[in-house]
């Protein structure tokens, strides 16, 4: 079995597990181009991806998804919020101000009247249509019921149909070639592949770290990243894996000295926002059990984080179980791929 990490960091996130017979992405948070790149780059062949797993909806999960889900025409596995959160994020919005819509009313009232059959009655008194004009202008304008299409213009393209190799009209940017729904605590497999979602305390619709296991290879892969704090059951997940891709986020004092805001300070530190090297190093020291061959530092911050700070914290936690063969820590890259790690 093999994990490799083409990107990790809030500028983009993006993960191979493979097995001997399965290939799945996890998060593709760069864009379409840059993923195909990273993934020459780490020798792994985009065509052979049998599917996309994603994380949650937050940008630097998802940038290039449709792009990858359509130009490799597989299947994307989330949870059906996550799908939802995702479909709002990328549906375009128009808004139009009081003046714009009465004008919008004003050129459908006039578009009805082209369309509408002539009078036959000859010599039709003036006073009707005029009336006719007011009544109609009273209706619409009477009831603006904000729900009416009239109102929001943002518009709904039908799919394209999914059996055409190149649909002829452009796809609304929420279409997906296939879409599973898989849920949180609910074991599914995907080829030899077998996938234990678990919920994550993170500011998304529903967030989720997975478990991989090959049920051929014996070998467990664990992502845990984009989380607050280690809720008991993230901490019982984690157990028994042998790679774990673990979030080391920022280090406290660079971010509270840091160039944030406070409000954005604030959204990190809570408990729906990202590990701190701390966190991490607590996790390390207390709750895990010391079993993994490789523990892979990810989502560093770049502006509140230094990777000799994280490594140094996670070095610190695990002490002396740190060995040749067992809790070798690694840095993920936010600009590069990592090796590939093979059990
Ligand atoms: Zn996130
Ligand atoms: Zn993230």
């Amino acid at each position: 079995m093999r994990m490799t990490v083409l990107a990790s960091g809030s500028k983009g996130n993006s993960t191979v597990i493979a097995s001997a017979q399965t290939r799945l992405l996890v998060d593709a948070g760069l864009s379409g181009r840059e993923l195909f790149k990273r993934m020459k780059l780490a020798d792994e062949d985009p065509a052979a991806l049998d599917a996309i797993l994603i994380t949650h909806e937050h940008q630097d999960h998802i940038a290039g998804l449709a792009t990858l889900a359509r130009r490799l025409r597989i299947p994307v596995f989330l949870t059906e919020p996550t799908h939802r959160a995702w479909v709002r994020m990328v549906t375009p919005r128009t808004t139009m101000t009081y003046a714009q819509w009465l004008d919008h009313l004003q050129q459908e009232r006039e578009s009805r009247a082209a369309a509408a059959p002539p009078t036959t009655e000859s010599g039709a008194p003036s006073q009707t249509a005029s009336t006719s004009a007011v009544r109609s202008n009273t209706t619409e304008l009477g009831a603006p019921c904000l729900d009416s299409e009239t109102w929001d213009t943002h518009a709904i393209e039908p799919d394209p149909d999914p059996e055409e190799d190149e649909p002829a009209a452009k796809p609304h940017p929420s279409y997906l070639p296939q879409v599973e729904y898989f849920h949180a605590g609910a074991n599914f497999s995907i080829g030899d592949i077998s996938i234990t979602p678990f919920t994550i305390p993170h500011d998304a619709a529903d967030p989720c770290g997975f478990v991989f296991e090959s049920r051929s290879e014996q070998v467990r892969m664990a992502i845990a990243t984009d989380l607050g704090y280690m809720p008991p059951n993230v901490k019982s997940a984690l157990k028994r894996v042998d790679v774990l891709l673990l979030e080391s986020n920022h280090d406290l004092d660079m971010l509270r000295d840091g160039p944030y805001p406070w409000p954005v300070k604030q959204r990190v530190l809570s408990r729906v926002g990202h590990l701190s090297n701390h966190a991490t190093a607590e996790f390390l020291a207390r709750d895990y059990d010391g079993g993994a061959t490789w523990i892979v530092l990810g989502h560093l911050s770049e502006a509140n984080n230094a990777p000799e700070l994280a490594l140094l914290s996670a070095e610190q936690a695990l002490g002396h179980r740190r060995t040749l063969l067992g809790n070798r820590i690694l840095l993920a890259q936010q600009s590069a791929p990592l090796a590939p790690l093979c059990l």
